[in-house]
Protein backbone atom coordinates (compact mmCIF):
# COMPACT_ATOMS: atom_id res chain seq x y z
CA UNK A 1 0.00 0.00 0.00
CA UNK A 2 3.23 1.98 0.01
CA UNK A 3 3.89 2.27 3.14
CA UNK A 4 6.68 1.76 4.87
CA UNK A 5 7.12 -2.32 6.27
CA UNK A 6 9.82 -3.49 9.07
CA UNK A 7 10.98 -6.44 7.71
CA UNK A 8 11.83 -9.61 9.33
CA UNK A 9 15.42 -10.65 10.00
CA UNK A 10 16.93 -12.87 7.47
CA UNK A 11 17.83 -16.64 9.56
CA UNK A 12 20.87 -18.17 7.86
CA UNK A 13 21.64 -21.37 8.82
CA UNK A 14 24.81 -23.39 8.32
CA UNK A 15 23.03 -25.25 6.13
CA UNK A 16 22.27 -22.78 3.83
CA UNK A 17 26.05 -21.47 3.84
CA UNK A 18 28.08 -23.15 0.55
CA UNK A 19 31.67 -22.47 2.08
CA UNK A 20 31.70 -19.67 -1.00
CA UNK A 21 33.67 -17.31 1.30
CA UNK A 22 31.55 -14.55 -0.34
CA UNK A 23 31.11 -12.89 2.74
CA UNK A 24 32.07 -9.54 2.78
CA UNK A 25 34.31 -7.43 5.01
CA UNK A 26 33.27 -5.12 7.72
CA UNK A 27 35.94 -2.80 5.04
CA UNK A 28 33.76 -3.52 2.53
CA UNK A 29 30.47 -3.37 3.64
CA UNK A 30 31.19 0.01 4.45
CA UNK A 31 32.34 0.87 0.72
CA UNK A 32 29.06 -0.66 -0.13
CA UNK A 33 26.78 1.55 2.23
CA UNK A 34 28.55 4.55 0.65
CA UNK A 35 26.57 3.16 -2.82
CA UNK A 36 22.53 3.77 -2.65
CA UNK A 37 19.48 5.25 -4.71
CA UNK A 38 19.99 7.34 -1.25
CA UNK A 39 23.81 8.90 -1.99
CA UNK A 40 22.69 9.11 -5.63
CA UNK A 41 19.34 11.65 -4.34
CA UNK A 42 21.49 13.29 -2.17
CA UNK A 43 24.31 14.01 -4.70
CA UNK A 44 21.57 15.08 -7.46
CA UNK A 45 20.69 17.58 -4.78
CA UNK A 46 24.04 19.19 -3.78
CA UNK A 47 24.83 19.14 -7.24
CA UNK A 48 21.59 21.15 -8.03
CA UNK A 49 22.53 23.58 -5.52
CA UNK A 50 26.16 23.99 -6.32
CA UNK A 51 27.74 26.76 -8.26
CA UNK A 52 28.40 25.95 -11.54
CA UNK A 53 31.80 25.56 -11.83
CA UNK A 54 31.45 23.09 -8.91
CA UNK A 55 28.89 21.21 -10.36
CA UNK A 56 29.30 17.58 -11.70
CA UNK A 57 28.31 16.15 -14.88
CA UNK A 58 26.15 13.27 -14.01
CA UNK A 59 26.56 10.15 -16.13
CA UNK A 60 24.16 6.98 -15.43
CA UNK A 61 25.18 3.77 -17.15
CA UNK A 62 22.15 1.04 -17.26
CA UNK A 63 23.06 -2.66 -17.48
CA UNK A 64 21.05 -4.42 -20.10
CA UNK A 65 20.14 -7.35 -17.41
CA UNK A 66 18.77 -4.53 -15.86
CA UNK A 67 16.92 -2.82 -18.21
CA UNK A 68 14.75 -6.17 -19.18
CA UNK A 69 13.86 -7.13 -15.68
CA UNK A 70 12.31 -3.46 -15.58
CA UNK A 71 10.73 -3.55 -18.58
CA UNK A 72 9.00 -7.16 -17.51
CA UNK A 73 8.10 -5.03 -14.13
CA UNK A 74 6.46 -2.50 -15.99
CA UNK A 75 5.01 -4.44 -18.91
CA UNK A 76 6.83 -3.09 -21.46
CA UNK A 77 8.76 -3.03 -24.39
CA UNK A 78 12.90 -3.04 -24.05
CA UNK A 79 13.50 0.16 -26.56
CA UNK A 80 10.38 1.42 -24.87
CA UNK A 81 11.61 0.95 -21.48
CA UNK A 82 15.20 2.29 -22.23
CA UNK A 83 13.46 5.53 -23.59
CA UNK A 84 11.63 6.06 -20.42
CA UNK A 85 14.25 5.39 -18.36
CA UNK A 86 16.46 7.88 -20.55
CA UNK A 87 13.54 10.52 -19.43
CA UNK A 88 12.66 9.41 -15.91
CA UNK A 89 16.99 9.61 -15.13
CA UNK A 90 17.16 12.65 -17.06
CA UNK A 91 18.01 15.24 -14.16
CA UNK A 92 21.19 13.52 -14.76
CA UNK A 93 23.12 14.48 -17.91
CA UNK A 94 23.65 11.46 -19.67
CA UNK A 95 22.20 7.75 -19.69
CA UNK A 96 24.23 5.01 -21.55
CA UNK A 97 24.32 1.58 -21.92
CA UNK A 98 26.57 -1.06 -21.01
CA UNK A 99 26.16 -3.13 -24.17
CA UNK A 100 28.08 -0.88 -25.89
CA UNK A 101 31.38 -1.40 -23.17
CA UNK A 102 30.66 -5.12 -23.21
CA UNK A 103 31.46 -5.55 -26.44
CA UNK A 104 35.21 -4.03 -25.52
CA UNK A 105 34.99 -7.13 -22.75
CA UNK A 106 33.99 -9.97 -25.57
CA UNK A 107 36.70 -8.63 -28.04
CA UNK A 108 39.69 -8.50 -25.23
CA UNK A 109 38.23 -11.72 -24.19
CA UNK A 110 38.82 -13.21 -27.60
CA UNK A 111 42.08 -12.04 -28.28
CA UNK A 112 43.10 -13.02 -24.34
CA UNK A 113 41.96 -16.59 -24.82
CA UNK A 114 44.28 -16.57 -28.50
CA UNK A 115 47.49 -15.55 -26.73
CA UNK A 116 47.00 -18.31 -24.05
CA UNK A 117 46.49 -21.00 -26.06
CA UNK A 118 49.42 -20.04 -27.88
CA UNK A 119 52.00 -20.12 -24.57
CA UNK A 120 50.08 -23.26 -22.49
CA UNK A 121 53.24 -25.45 -23.90
CA UNK A 122 55.16 -22.82 -21.66
CA UNK A 123 52.50 -22.11 -19.27
CA UNK A 124 51.01 -24.19 -17.45
CA UNK A 125 48.35 -22.18 -16.10
CA UNK A 126 47.72 -20.32 -19.16
CA UNK A 127 44.60 -22.77 -19.68
CA UNK A 128 41.59 -22.98 -19.15
CA UNK A 129 41.16 -19.61 -19.05
CA UNK A 130 38.35 -18.67 -16.55
CA UNK A 131 36.16 -15.38 -17.27
CA UNK A 132 36.08 -12.49 -15.39
CA UNK A 133 33.19 -10.49 -15.62
CA UNK A 134 31.09 -11.75 -12.57
CA UNK A 135 32.65 -9.89 -9.02
CA UNK A 136 30.62 -12.35 -6.87
CA UNK A 137 32.77 -15.40 -8.57
CA UNK A 138 35.97 -12.99 -8.37
CA UNK A 139 35.64 -12.67 -4.55
CA UNK A 140 35.36 -15.77 -3.84
CA UNK A 141 38.44 -17.09 -6.16
CA UNK A 142 40.42 -14.14 -4.17
CA UNK A 143 39.14 -14.87 -1.11
CA UNK A 144 39.38 -18.70 -1.09
CA UNK A 145 41.41 -19.97 -3.68
CA UNK A 146 43.99 -16.85 -4.26
CA UNK A 147 47.23 -17.48 -5.70
CA UNK A 148 46.27 -20.92 -7.42
CA UNK A 149 43.32 -19.68 -9.37
CA UNK A 150 44.32 -15.94 -10.06
CA UNK A 151 46.60 -16.95 -12.85
CA UNK A 152 43.53 -18.69 -14.61
CA UNK A 153 41.24 -15.45 -14.67
CA UNK A 154 40.80 -13.56 -17.45
CA UNK A 155 42.88 -10.15 -17.02
CA UNK A 156 39.41 -8.41 -19.16
CA UNK A 157 37.68 -5.91 -17.52
CA UNK A 158 33.91 -6.18 -17.15
CA UNK A 159 31.37 -4.63 -18.80
CA UNK A 160 30.66 -1.76 -16.02
CA UNK A 161 34.28 -1.38 -15.41
CA UNK A 162 35.33 -0.87 -19.11
CA UNK A 163 32.44 1.58 -19.41
CA UNK A 164 33.75 3.39 -15.90
CA UNK A 165 36.92 3.97 -18.45
CA UNK A 166 35.43 4.90 -21.07
CA UNK A 167 33.17 7.59 -19.27
CA UNK A 168 36.37 8.65 -16.74
CA UNK A 169 38.45 8.74 -19.65
CA UNK A 170 37.30 9.29 -23.15
CA UNK A 171 34.12 11.07 -22.63
CA UNK A 172 35.76 13.08 -20.04
CA UNK A 173 38.27 14.01 -23.01
CA UNK A 174 35.75 15.15 -24.94
CA UNK A 175 33.44 17.33 -22.56
CA UNK A 176 37.22 18.93 -21.64
CA UNK A 177 36.39 18.04 -18.01
CA UNK A 178 38.98 16.23 -15.18
CA UNK A 179 37.19 12.53 -14.28
CA UNK A 180 36.61 13.70 -11.40
CA UNK A 181 34.31 16.25 -12.19
CA UNK A 182 32.02 13.29 -13.77
CA UNK A 183 29.74 11.68 -11.18
CA UNK A 184 29.40 7.93 -12.85
CA UNK A 185 26.64 5.54 -11.89
CA UNK A 186 25.61 2.12 -13.00
CA UNK A 187 22.37 0.38 -12.99
CA UNK A 188 23.32 -3.33 -12.13
CA UNK A 189 21.55 -6.52 -11.75
CA UNK A 190 23.54 -7.40 -8.58
CA UNK A 191 25.46 -5.93 -5.23
CA UNK A 192 28.41 -7.44 -6.05
CA UNK A 193 29.24 -4.88 -8.77
CA UNK A 194 29.35 -2.23 -5.59
CA UNK A 195 32.09 -4.27 -4.74
CA UNK A 196 33.74 -4.15 -7.69
CA UNK A 197 33.47 -0.57 -8.10
CA UNK A 198 34.98 -0.24 -4.90
CA UNK A 199 38.13 -2.13 -5.69
CA UNK A 200 41.46 -0.02 -5.48
CA UNK A 201 41.97 -1.26 -9.21
CA UNK A 202 39.47 0.87 -10.09
CA UNK A 203 40.56 3.92 -8.54
CA UNK A 204 42.40 7.36 -10.13
CA UNK A 205 44.94 8.57 -7.34
CA UNK A 206 45.77 11.20 -9.57
CA UNK A 207 42.36 12.83 -9.49
CA UNK A 208 41.28 10.78 -6.18
CA UNK A 209 38.05 9.44 -8.05
CA UNK A 210 36.74 5.97 -9.10
CA UNK A 211 35.57 4.84 -12.72
CA UNK A 212 32.48 4.38 -11.25
CA UNK A 213 31.63 6.17 -8.20
CA UNK A 214 28.20 4.92 -7.46
CA UNK A 215 26.05 1.57 -8.49
CA UNK A 216 22.40 1.37 -7.71
CA UNK A 217 20.46 -2.39 -8.60
CA UNK A 218 17.46 -2.72 -10.39
CA UNK A 219 15.25 -2.94 -7.39
CA UNK A 220 16.79 0.41 -5.87
CA UNK A 221 15.88 2.01 -9.57
CA UNK A 222 11.97 0.45 -8.91
CA UNK A 223 12.34 2.54 -5.60
CA UNK A 224 13.55 5.70 -7.02
CA UNK A 225 10.81 5.52 -9.03
CA UNK A 226 8.18 4.62 -6.32
CA UNK A 227 10.02 7.55 -4.04
CA UNK A 228 9.11 9.65 -7.10
CA UNK A 229 5.36 8.86 -7.87
CA UNK A 230 6.19 7.98 -10.92
CA UNK A 231 5.27 4.78 -13.38
CA UNK A 232 7.72 4.38 -15.83
CA UNK A 233 4.85 3.39 -18.34
CA UNK A 234 3.27 7.07 -17.92
CA UNK A 235 6.89 8.64 -18.63
CA UNK A 236 7.28 10.19 -22.43
CA UNK A 237 10.40 8.41 -24.12
CA UNK A 238 13.22 10.25 -25.01
CA UNK A 239 15.83 9.31 -27.60
CA UNK A 240 18.92 7.20 -26.24
CA UNK A 241 22.16 8.78 -25.87
CA UNK A 242 25.24 7.25 -27.65
CA UNK A 243 28.58 7.86 -26.06
CA UNK A 244 30.34 9.08 -29.56
CA UNK A 245 27.18 11.61 -29.56
CA UNK A 246 23.92 11.71 -31.77
CA UNK A 247 21.02 9.60 -30.43
CA UNK A 248 20.56 6.31 -30.54
CA UNK A 249 17.45 4.83 -32.31
CA UNK A 250 17.42 0.76 -31.58
CA UNK A 251 19.01 -1.08 -28.81
CA UNK A 252 21.23 -4.56 -29.40
CA UNK A 253 22.12 -7.41 -27.74
CA UNK A 254 25.14 -9.86 -27.79
CA UNK A 255 24.41 -13.70 -28.65
CA UNK A 256 25.12 -16.28 -26.34
CA UNK A 257 22.98 -16.00 -22.79
CA UNK A 258 21.67 -13.25 -20.36
CA UNK A 259 25.30 -13.13 -18.46
CA UNK A 260 26.99 -11.37 -21.74
CA UNK A 261 27.42 -14.55 -23.82
CA UNK A 262 30.98 -15.00 -23.54
CA UNK A 263 31.82 -18.76 -24.06
CA UNK A 264 30.04 -18.10 -27.54
CA UNK A 265 32.18 -15.09 -28.83
CA UNK A 266 35.10 -16.61 -27.58
CA UNK A 267 34.81 -19.82 -28.92
CA UNK A 268 33.60 -18.78 -32.72
CA UNK A 269 36.46 -16.36 -32.84
CA UNK A 270 39.06 -19.44 -31.41
CA UNK A 271 37.59 -22.19 -34.08
CA UNK A 272 38.00 -19.44 -36.79
CA UNK A 273 41.78 -17.95 -35.74
CA UNK A 274 43.34 -21.21 -34.15
CA UNK A 275 41.90 -23.55 -36.75
CA UNK A 276 40.05 -21.74 -39.24
CA UNK A 277 36.99 -23.43 -38.95
CA UNK A 278 33.96 -21.15 -38.97
CA UNK A 279 31.01 -21.69 -36.07
CA UNK A 280 27.74 -21.97 -37.12
CA UNK A 281 25.01 -23.25 -34.06
CA UNK A 282 26.73 -23.43 -30.62
CA UNK A 283 25.44 -27.03 -29.03
CA UNK A 284 25.48 -26.80 -25.70
CA UNK A 285 25.38 -30.50 -23.55
CA UNK A 286 24.46 -30.60 -20.49
CA UNK A 287 26.11 -31.99 -17.69
CA UNK A 288 24.75 -32.30 -13.86
CA UNK A 289 22.22 -29.95 -14.24
CA UNK A 290 21.19 -26.89 -16.54
CA UNK A 291 23.93 -24.53 -14.76
CA UNK A 292 26.68 -26.80 -16.12
CA UNK A 293 27.17 -27.39 -20.01
CA UNK A 294 29.71 -27.50 -22.35
CA UNK A 295 31.06 -27.44 -25.46
CA UNK A 296 33.46 -29.22 -27.92
CA UNK A 297 35.21 -28.02 -31.21
CA UNK A 298 35.66 -31.54 -33.40
CA UNK A 299 38.10 -32.17 -36.22
CA UNK A 300 37.98 -35.92 -37.38
CA UNK A 301 37.02 -37.81 -34.10
CA UNK A 302 39.65 -35.08 -32.34
CA UNK A 303 38.54 -32.49 -29.91
CA UNK A 304 40.07 -29.09 -30.40
CA UNK A 305 38.62 -26.62 -28.45
CA UNK A 306 36.22 -27.82 -24.92
CA UNK A 307 34.64 -25.00 -23.15
CA UNK A 308 31.95 -25.02 -20.20
CA UNK A 309 29.85 -22.76 -18.12
CA UNK A 310 29.31 -23.23 -14.86
CA UNK A 311 26.77 -21.17 -13.19
CA UNK A 312 26.21 -20.89 -8.89
CA UNK A 313 28.53 -21.80 -6.75
CA UNK A 314 28.30 -25.64 -6.14
CA UNK A 315 29.07 -26.20 -9.61
CA UNK A 316 32.18 -23.41 -9.67
CA UNK A 317 33.08 -25.32 -5.99
CA UNK A 318 33.16 -28.88 -8.74
CA UNK A 319 35.19 -26.83 -11.30
CA UNK A 320 37.40 -25.46 -9.01
CA UNK A 321 37.55 -29.14 -7.60
CA UNK A 322 38.79 -30.20 -10.69
CA UNK A 323 41.50 -27.99 -11.54
CA UNK A 324 42.80 -28.59 -7.89
CA UNK A 325 42.90 -32.32 -8.59
CA UNK A 326 44.33 -31.46 -12.49
CA UNK A 327 41.52 -32.84 -13.68
CA UNK A 328 39.87 -29.85 -15.49
CA UNK A 329 39.45 -30.90 -19.43
CA UNK A 330 38.35 -27.54 -20.56
CA UNK A 331 40.28 -24.61 -22.36
CA UNK A 332 37.62 -22.15 -20.63
CA UNK A 333 34.88 -21.52 -18.76
CA UNK A 334 32.44 -19.13 -18.23
CA UNK A 335 32.23 -18.84 -15.04
CA UNK A 336 28.95 -16.65 -12.85
CA UNK A 337 27.89 -16.71 -9.06
CA UNK A 338 24.49 -16.42 -9.85
CA UNK A 339 22.63 -19.72 -10.91
CA UNK A 340 21.03 -19.07 -14.36
CA UNK A 341 23.44 -16.12 -14.63
CA UNK A 342 22.82 -12.30 -14.56
CA UNK A 343 19.19 -11.66 -15.49
CA UNK A 344 19.06 -13.57 -12.01
CA UNK A 345 21.25 -11.47 -10.45
CA UNK A 346 20.27 -10.51 -6.51
CA UNK A 347 19.52 -6.78 -7.42
CA UNK A 348 16.86 -7.89 -9.97
CA UNK A 349 13.10 -7.19 -9.36
CA UNK A 350 11.03 -10.11 -8.67
CA UNK A 351 7.61 -10.11 -10.48
CA UNK A 352 4.37 -9.97 -8.14
CA UNK A 353 2.10 -13.28 -8.06
CA UNK A 354 4.38 -15.22 -10.32
CA UNK A 355 6.14 -17.95 -9.59
CA UNK A 356 10.04 -16.92 -9.74
CA UNK A 357 10.88 -19.29 -12.53
CA UNK A 358 8.31 -17.08 -15.02
CA UNK A 359 9.30 -14.14 -13.69
CA UNK A 360 12.58 -15.41 -14.73
CA UNK A 361 11.27 -16.60 -18.05
CA UNK A 362 9.77 -13.40 -19.11
CA UNK A 363 13.15 -11.53 -18.13
CA UNK A 364 14.99 -14.10 -20.24
CA UNK A 365 12.26 -13.65 -23.39
CA UNK A 366 12.57 -9.86 -23.55
CA UNK A 367 16.40 -9.94 -23.13
CA UNK A 368 16.56 -12.71 -26.31
CA UNK A 369 13.85 -10.17 -28.30
CA UNK A 370 16.84 -7.95 -29.29
CA UNK A 371 18.75 -8.25 -32.33
CA UNK A 372 22.19 -9.53 -31.53
CA UNK A 373 25.47 -7.46 -32.60
CA UNK A 374 29.26 -9.04 -33.39
CA UNK A 375 30.83 -6.62 -31.74
CA UNK A 376 33.85 -7.08 -34.38
CA UNK A 377 31.37 -5.06 -36.84
CA UNK A 378 30.32 -2.59 -34.50
CA UNK A 379 31.83 0.78 -36.37
CA UNK A 380 31.76 3.43 -32.71
CA UNK A 381 33.75 0.47 -31.07
CA UNK A 382 36.68 0.23 -33.67
CA UNK A 383 36.83 4.02 -34.53
CA UNK A 384 36.98 4.32 -30.60
CA UNK A 385 39.83 1.01 -30.46
CA UNK A 386 41.75 3.72 -33.20
CA UNK A 387 41.10 7.53 -31.74
CA UNK A 388 41.56 6.24 -28.09
CA UNK A 389 43.55 3.11 -27.74
CA UNK A 390 45.78 3.23 -30.76
CA UNK A 391 44.18 0.24 -32.54
CA UNK A 392 43.58 -3.50 -31.98
CA UNK A 393 45.99 -5.26 -29.33
CA UNK A 394 47.58 -1.83 -28.55
CA UNK A 395 49.87 -1.41 -25.16
CA UNK A 396 47.38 1.24 -24.25
CA UNK A 397 44.32 -1.04 -24.78
CA UNK A 398 45.83 -4.11 -22.77
CA UNK A 399 46.56 -1.13 -19.92
CA UNK A 400 42.87 0.40 -20.24
CA UNK A 401 40.63 -2.50 -20.50
CA UNK A 402 42.54 -4.85 -18.33
CA UNK A 403 43.10 -5.77 -14.69
CA UNK A 404 44.79 -7.33 -12.12
CA UNK A 405 43.53 -9.56 -9.01
CA UNK A 406 44.95 -9.89 -5.22
CA UNK A 407 44.79 -13.38 -3.42
CA UNK A 408 43.54 -12.42 0.14
CA UNK A 409 45.04 -13.64 3.54
CA UNK A 410 42.20 -15.65 5.50
CA UNK A 411 43.52 -14.14 8.65
CA UNK A 412 42.79 -10.66 7.24
CA UNK A 413 38.85 -11.71 6.07
CA UNK A 414 37.00 -10.81 9.39
CA UNK A 415 34.02 -11.39 8.48
CA UNK A 416 30.57 -9.47 9.38
CA UNK A 417 27.42 -9.77 6.50
CA UNK A 418 26.44 -12.48 4.94
CA UNK A 419 26.55 -11.68 1.35
FE1 LIG B 1 26.31 -10.26 -10.54
FE2 LIG B 1 25.25 -12.70 -10.43
FE3 LIG B 1 25.93 -11.65 -12.80
FE4 LIG B 1 27.81 -12.41 -11.08
S1 LIG B 1 26.31 -13.75 -12.12
S2 LIG B 1 27.76 -10.47 -12.25
S3 LIG B 1 26.89 -11.91 -9.09
S4 LIG B 1 24.34 -10.90 -11.43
Amino acid sequence: EGEAQKLEKARVTLDDCLACSGCITSAESVLVRQQSHGELRSLLALNRAAAAHEQKLVVVSVSPQSRASLAARCKLGLLEAAQKLTTFLKSVHYVFDTTFSRNFSLLESQQEFVRRFHKQADDKKALPMLASACPGWICYAEKTHGSFIIPHISTTKSPQQVMGSLVKGYFAEQQHLPPDRIYHVTVMPCYDKKLEASRPDFFNQEYQTRDVDCVITTGEVLKLLEQEGVSLADVDPAPLDTLLGGAGTELSSHAGGGSGGYLEHVFRHAAQQLFGIHVGSIHYKPLKNKDFQEVTLERDGEVLLHFALAYGFRNIQNLVQKLKRGKCPYHYVEVMACPSGCLNGGGQIRLEGESSKEELQQVERLYESLRAEIPEENQAVGELYERWLGGWGSARALEVLHTRYHAVERANSALSIKW
